[in-house]
């Protein structure tokens, strides 16, 4: 019999967490695994939503993790906007999605960031709570492993599981990585930095964003067809899954050899007209600069350049 104690529990009986992260990033992969884990060795029950639709690897996503003790009735799947638990894959999604909706009293937020605890918790305006801050892209680099992993780590850490249980699960899930797996397991836990905060009155509870889509039974078309209308992705802006500035277009130094179009992650980005690169548009560009590197250099420079180094700023969201 465990003898495990969730962190937190809701007037239902559940410990609420909300993953945030981009398409690509893993985030659903992380939260089966501490599921799994949930289930198999801690004798736990719960319900599990990830939001799929982020089928262009880099548009946001989250997944929610609703865990409770086995027994209790579990009546709905759905994700929650009441998390006691925020993991945030990339620290910019936090003022882009507005994270602070819906966060508990006493929360305890996971950030992968460069940025010290207190800059985290005044970007997210939390109430009170705990925050942990870890460079999980370094530590998921330096151990060969990805950032899943030592997200999944600080959240498996922050639930309280037992390594040995965590351990265990990832060594039978990915047989053939494990040392680089339980290497980025172990660096996360002692590399994060960790803050409490009281409820000083420095930021008020959020009200929680609604969850619920607007298509449902009592507003679905004819049929049950869903209205491409107002829910077609084509408007989708990628912009959010943008952490570095897009790269500059210079039209004059040019050639129209459509390189860039080749490795553009989102070809949408790429804006041709008449035969020519007009240049780039920021809703669909992840400034991922894959185009930079192939731009050939030409009489008059590279047509696309990484204003980081360059010192143009050509965006900001
Ligand atoms: S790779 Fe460079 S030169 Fe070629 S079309 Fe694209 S922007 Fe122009
Ligand atoms: S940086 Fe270039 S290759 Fe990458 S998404 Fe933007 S336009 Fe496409």
């Amino acid at each position: 019999m465990s003898t495990y104690q969730l962190p937190y529990q809701d007037r239902r009986g559940f410990t609420n967490c909300l993953l945030s992260a981009i398409g690509g990033d893993g985030a659903n992969m992380a939260a089966k695994l501490l599921f799994k884990i949930a289930a198999e060795e801690l004798n736990l029950d719960g319900a599990y939503d990830a939001k799929y639709g982020s089928e262009k690897k880099g548009t946001p996503t989250d997944v929610s993790l609703r865990l409770c003790n086995f027994g209790t009735p579990v009546r709905e799947s759905g994700p929650t906007n009441r998390p006691h638990i925020l993991c945030v894959f990339r620290e910019n999604l936090i003022r882009t999605l507005g994270l602070n909706r819906g966060l508990q009293e006493h929360a305890t937020v996971i950030v992968n960031t460069c940025k010290s605890p207190e800059e985290i918790r005044d970007a997210l305006h939390l109430h009170s709570g705990t925050v942990h801050v870890l460079d999980a892209g370094k530590i998921a680099l330096e151990t060969h492993s990805r950032l899943n992993m030592p997200m999944m780590a600080m959240l498996a850490h922050v639930l309280g599981f037992p390594e040995a249980a965590v351990i265990k699960k990832i060594t039978e899930t990915w047989p053939r990585a494990v040392e680089p797996n339980v290497a980025a397991y172990k660096a996360a836990v002692d590399q994060s930095v960790s803050k409490s905060f009281a409820a000083d009155g420095k930021y008020q509870l959020a009200e929680p964003a609604e969850v619920r889509s607007a298509i449902g039974y009592d507003n679905m078309l004819d049929g049950g067809a869903v209205d491409t209308l107002t829910q077609s992705t084509v408007g989708r802006n990628n912009a959010y899954a943008r952490s570095n500035p897009a790269p500059a277009f210079n039209r004059e130094a040019c050639i129209d050899c459509a390189k860039c179009m080749t490795v553009c992650a989102d070809p949408g980005a790429i804006v041709w007209e008449n035969g020519k690169m007009v240049g780039i548009d920021l809703a669909y560009c992840k400034a991922c600069l894959r185009c930079v590197a192939v731009c050939p250099e030409t009489k008059k420079g590279k047509a696309l350049t990484d204003p980081a180094k360059e010192g143009v700023v050509t965006c900001s969201f």
